[in-house]
């Protein structure tokens, strides 16, 4: 995961550090006067996971102002605002090239990662369903905000716009994952043997996702 920023420190007469959210990547801290700012770094290191599982209900709040940064297959990259382009946003040479004239800011992000995901989704659906050995009905790109993909019984698999954000590693997990269950309409022992068989170090991508999913936000 990211490096969590501390904020600020509060100093107070307690007993325990406290630790609050302030956004999806950077805390509060009130701790009691003897204990170091290295102390507290410490316990941030040592409490990663349950502090990213806190974080991750920290809302992300994107201002989609210049310099500020929007994850792209896995990496984050700055935006800048830009003026005379005839469609809303781009990506180009490591940077969001998103029109002035947009009143919508959010909603031309919105479009672009669908966009983008349907590309990336159909692609890897195409090269994994031959691997796992699965026919599917149709691939559909949704607006879930907190489920990455979902499969019916019938083979309609879905996956989030938000699929465009991760890196290539954790998007065929996803991928597999919704392709599997296909076969193993559940999360049994026999369904993650089958992931295993296609991605043999499928455990890597689960706990990416854990700990950096509340990254991959609009
Ligand atoms: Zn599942």
């Amino acid at each position: 995961m990211e490096r969590i920023k501390i904020e600020k420190i509060v100093r107070a007469k307690r007993k325990t550090v406290r630790i609050d959210a302030i956004s999806e990547n950077s805390v509060c801290i009130y701790a009691p006067h003897n204990v170091s700012v290295q102390e507290i770094e410490k316990i941030l290191l040592k409490h990663k996971r349950a502090i990213a599982k806190i974080l991750s209900k920290a809302k992300v709040k994107r201002k989609f102002v210049e310099s500020e940064k929007f994850p792209n297959t896995g990496k984050f990259y700055p935006l800048k605002i830009v003026e005379n382009q005839t469609v809303p946003l781009i990506f180009e040479n490591g940077t969001f090239r998103l029109s002035g004239n947009v009143k919508d800011k959010r909603k031309a992000f919105f479009e672009w990662y669908k966009a983008r995901s349907a590309e990336i989704v159909s692609e890897r659906v195409s090269v994994f369903s031959k691997r796992c050995g699965v026919e599917y009905r149709s691939v559909k790109i949704t607006s879930a905000e907190s489920r990455w993909g979902s499969c019916s019984k019938k083979g309609n698999l879905n996956f989030s716009y938000r699929i465009a954000m991760l890196p290539p590693f954790a998007i065929d997990y996803i991928v597999v994952h919704e392709l599997c269950h296909i076969i193993e309409f559940n999360h049994s022992k026999a369904f993650y043997e089958l992931v295993e068989k296609v991605l043999p170090d499928y455990g890597k991508s689960v706990r990416y996702l854990k700990e950096n999913g509340y990254l991959f936000r609009l």
